[in-house]
């Protein structure tokens, strides 16, 4: 664009070059602010210190100082790929050879983590307490107390498949008290739900860029308990996976990356970590969300929807929504309809009930979600969606 300049005329830049045609109810990738992606526009020097020192180390500081008032005994490694290539290289790295992770799964991230169990050949244990249970205490309990085997527990936090808010608490508290090390996908809470990693436990923490500090996507990040990372030099079952190696080139380089970082998405992330602090940090952040949540369920039980979970078990994250019975209904014109009108809904993922998704994290207001039910009041009645 000759004679562009987008700081002179912020606005025209904002308006016509990058404006979204649709907010995204997707997690994630989400919706994200203009001055996040605003910040991806110049390049980046992936080992030169305005980089790695003005960028990367401010990142992992931020971060550990988010997940954890016992800051000193945590650290932070970025990694790489999209949210399952850090599980991956956490279960890949931190569990070594005569190891066992047991997998608590009430999900399809669950499942996942079970999955790439099986494909590093790594000894693991299954409790599945179904989509919509939360996982059995006494079970977990039990295979703990009779499997000695056991090195390492595996759960997600909040479940994506259904919503579901997982009691990282009480099952931290049973683990602890077994003597094993703790592993929490969070990728889709952390940043969004209020919580101390120290209090609950949790030895890895696995989250990614573009779900609720509302980056970009191209990268994810584990925030570990020190000591423990510390151990597991020569473990793991991958070169460009390998969750220590890359914390020790992070720690010695002082913020640099083994190999190609996704620079633009970082400074993006540090773009994104200022808004999270300047909107008032995770309360408040979780607040909005909350208040997301609420529009939105309110919204949709008037218009004769109902949810998939109980209120106790949902998060304030993402709802699964049972979709309409009506003959008519397709998923397919539904998701049409509401893109049309400037929203893009998730489909279902979960196997016992027809279902539909709506994220409520990312740079979306509580105004959205009142657009968004006049929209759904008229797309319901234009189509005969009657449930
Ligand atoms: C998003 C998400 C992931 C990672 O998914 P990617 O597509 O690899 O980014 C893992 N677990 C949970 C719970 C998630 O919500």
């Amino acid at each position: 664009m000759p004679g562009f300049n987008a700081e002179k005329d912020p606005d025209i830049f904002v308006m016509k070059t990058y404006e979204n045609s649709y907010i995204l109810l997707t997690p994630g990738p989400l919706s994200t602010s203009p001055t996040v992606r605003e910040a991806m526009l110049r390049d980046w020097c992936t080992w030169d210190d305005d980089y790695n020192l003005g960028i990367v180390t401010p990142i992992r500081e931020i971060l550990v100082n988010i997940a954890t008032k016992s800051a000193d005994e945590y650290t932070t490694v970025l990694m790489q790929g999209s949210g399952t290539f850090s599980v991956e290289a956490t279960l890949g790295s931190v569990i070594p050879q005569n190891g066992k992770v047991l997998v608590l799964v009430n999900g399809a991230y669950g499942k996942r983590m079970a999955k790439i169990a099986s494909y590093l050949n790594i000894s693991h244990a299954v409790l599945d307490s179904g989509e919509t249970s939360w996982p059995d205490i006494e079970a977990v309990r039990k295979a703990l107390a009779n499997d000695p085997a056991i090195t390492h527990v595996a759960m997600v936090h909040n479940e994506t498949t259904t919503g579901m808010l997982n009691p990282v608490d009480v099952i931290g508290a049973e683990v602890k008290k077994s003597g094993k090390i703790f592993i929490v996908d969070a990728m889709s809470s952390f940043g969004g739900i209020p919580m101390d990693l120290a209090d609950l436990g949790i030895d890895f923490l696995i989250s990614s860029a573009n779900k609720c500090i509302q980056g970009v996507p191209g990268f994810g990040f584990v925030i570990a308990r020190r000591d423990k990372l510390a151990r597991c030099q020569g473990q793991a079952r991958s070169l460009s996976l390998d969750l220590y190696d890359q914390w020790n080139t992070m720690e010695t380089g002082k913020g640099k990356w083994r190999f190609t970082s996704p620079t633009h998405t970082v400074r993006a992330f540090h773009q994104a970590l200022q808004e999270l602090k300047e909107e008032g940090g995770v309360r408040a952040r979780n607040a909005r969300y909350a208040q997301n949540h609420k529009i939105l369920v309110k919204g949709m039980e008037r218009l004769g929807f109902e949810t998939l979970l109980p209120a106790e078990m949902q998060s304030p994250i993402i709802t699964a929504f049972y979709s309409p019975t009506s003959p008519e209904y397709r998923f397919a014109d539904f998701y049409a309809k509401l893109k049309t009108n400037g929203f893009v809904i998730y489909p279902g993922k979960v196997s016992v009930a027809d279902t539909f998704r709506i994220g409520t994290i990312g740079h979306v207001f509580p105004n959205d979600f009142e657009r968004l039910i006049e929209v759904m009041e008229h797309v319901h009645a234009k189509t005969c969606l009657c449930i």
